[in-house]
């Protein structure tokens, strides 16, 4: 289930676990892209920065993205031009478009070899829905009122036909991965200490303590970096996990066109990739909220299908999925979490975060020694905004309301436990209790708690990436019950077998 980014990334440094007490000025929990910027923007303050990460450098959402870099967003500047007005949709593409020249700026200063490259945006739709290209209409007049030059086009640069289409020049396109991993390299050798394997596992917010498995950390500052912010937040109620999933294949064509599309027919971003003499697409669409559906697997069927229909593809070589955190309000938040004077936090990106969590390194790291950022107080993560959020509020909270009685009302009561076939897990009343149970390969079950640890929602089985997930706010976990993402700090109780 590895993204296309390993293909072509050079071999990353490795970090050590946090294994000894460490007392420090900045703690920053999450080695994505938004953690590592936060930390490069306060390398050379003279303050003890630590970066400590759960898994490896990048292998969360940023390595998982397709590295598009623009000053727009993809759900479109229209709708927030009516919600926010003009001056929020010139502020998002103005400090966008700052966000994306740092990283031009960041690649060059470091040398960081990640295929960064200007590239053109375009915005297709191939159907003849009326509906569809009013849509687009608003979305020209919405990005010249951001003060973009737009372009129409009347031919389709793709291989198949289009009815209408918008480019923007200007924007880029990297390998994510390999910009993280040159990010982490360079900030090292400027005295920031990185972590891996460690996942933090509680903190305590007085004593500004920070617990992982093996060590603890003290610090003044403590950065969420996590892509959703860890533990109980009144901001998880803001925020609706969704999956989307990605497709890649080599393709037959030396004359790919370069560039961002975004297709509506219904929406797919598609984006090529080079590396040494092959030419590689990469789709990505199917986006439904995390933890519904039985049959992840027909999502990247569909992917495939479409694939097949629009290029001439002489092999599948990667597919993947991965989570995204889209605000009630349209915007991100990053700032200070409520509540907490030494805590900061950058979540609500939804599928726009490489630029949103390289601004948020910005914001917070200015937030940490005091220094005005301009950008602060339109993404503010303490902002109040019923108004713009309401009918998003309701609609969460009654989808999380809907998961918990739903769930716990009625999963099904397996007598017969063999029912499980090889390869599938289940949700399972048993013995009075929930049970998330999974039958491997060779018959062997295992047996975890069905009760996410987080909010106390019932996870769900996903089959197309064998792990469990919460439909609640979007913690994941692997077969073992640890935590691959999302909110919960632990990972699902292990249980006995039932007899
Ligand atoms: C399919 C898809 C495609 C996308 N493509 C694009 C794109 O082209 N352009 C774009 O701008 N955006 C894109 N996005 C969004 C973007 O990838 C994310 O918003 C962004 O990468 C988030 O970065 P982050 O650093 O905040 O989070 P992450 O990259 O997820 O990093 C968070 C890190 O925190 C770690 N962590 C979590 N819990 C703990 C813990 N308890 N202890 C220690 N560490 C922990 C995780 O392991 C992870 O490494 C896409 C999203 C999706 C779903």
């Amino acid at each position: 289930m590895d993204a296309i980014w390993k293909i072509g990334c050079n071999k990353a440094d490795h970090y050590p676990t946090l294994n000894r007490p460490i007392d420090a000025d900045v703690a920053i929990i999450g080695a994505g892209i938004t953690g590592l910027t936060t930390a490069e923007r306060l390398a050379d303050t003279g303050l003890r920065v630590v970066v400590i990460e759960a898994l490896t450098v990048g292998n969360g959402c940023t390595g998982g993205s397709t590295g598009n870099l623009y000053s727009i967003m993809a759900t479109g500047l229209a709708p927030l031009r009516k919600k926010w007005g003009d001056d929020m949709v010139r502020k998002i593409v103005t400090s966008r478009a700052q966000a994306i020249d740092y990283i031009e700026e960041a690649v060059e200063r470091f040398g960081i070899d990640c295929q960064f490259h200007r590239r053109p945006l375009y915005r297709i739709v191939t159907t003849q829905d009326k509906k569809t290209i009013k849509t687009l209409d608003a979305e020209h007049e919405a990005m010249v009122v951001a003060g973009l030059k737009v372009d129409t086009i009347e031919n389709s640069p793709l291989p198949f036909s289009m009815e209408q289409g918008l480019k923007i020049e200007g924007q880029a396109q990297f390998n994510p991965l390999s910009y993280v991993h040159g990010l982490a390299k360079a900030i090292s050798q400027r005295g920031v200490e990185i972590y891996e394997h460690s996942p933090v596992r509680n903190i305590d917010y007085d004593q500004g303590l920070i617990e992982t498995d093996t060590a603890h950390v003290s610090a003044k500052h403590i950065v969420h970096a996590t892509h959703t912010p860890k533990g109980i937040s009144l901001l998880q109620t803001m925020l609706l996990p969704s999956r989307e999933y990605g497709v890649s294949a080599k393709i037959n064509s030396d004359a790919y066109p370069n560039g961002i599309f975004f297709v509506h027919d219904p929406f797919h971003s598609i984006r090529s990739y080079q590396h040494e003499n092959e030419q590689y697409v990469m789709l990505i669409g199917e986006q439904h909220k995390t933890g519904e559906g039985d049959s992840n697997n027909a999502h990247f069927n569909n992917l495939r299908d479409y694939m097949g229909s629009h290029f001439e593809v002489t092999d599948y070589c990667h597919q993947w999925s991965n989570q995204q955190y889209s605000p009630a309000d349209s915007l991100p938040y990053i700032g200070k979490l409520h509540g907490q004077d030494r805590a900061y936090l950058a979540t609500g990106f939804s599928g726009d975060g490489l630029v949103w969590g390289t601004l948020a390194g910005h914001i917070i790291g200015d937030l940490i020694i005091g220094r005005e950022n301009p950008w602060h107080e339109p993404f503010d993560a303490r902002r109040f905004t019923p108004a713009k959020s309401a009918m998003k509020w309701v609609e969460e909270n009654a989808s999380v309301s809907k998961s918990l009685f739903k769930d716990y009302l009625g999963t099904e009561k397996l007598k017969e436990i063999e029912e499980i076939g090889l390869g599938q897990g289940k949700v399972v009343t048993a013995e009075g209790e929930k049970l998330a149970i999974y039958r491997d390969e060779t018959g062997k079950l295992s047996v975890l708690s069905a009760v996410c640890p987080h909010m106390m929602c019932l996870v769900h089985w996903n089959g197309a990436e064998a792990s469990w997930d919460c439909p609640c706010h979007g913690s994941r976990f692997d077969l073992e019950g640890e935590v691959i993402e999302g909110p919960s700090f632990h990972p699902l109780a292990k249980r006995d077998q039932p007899s």
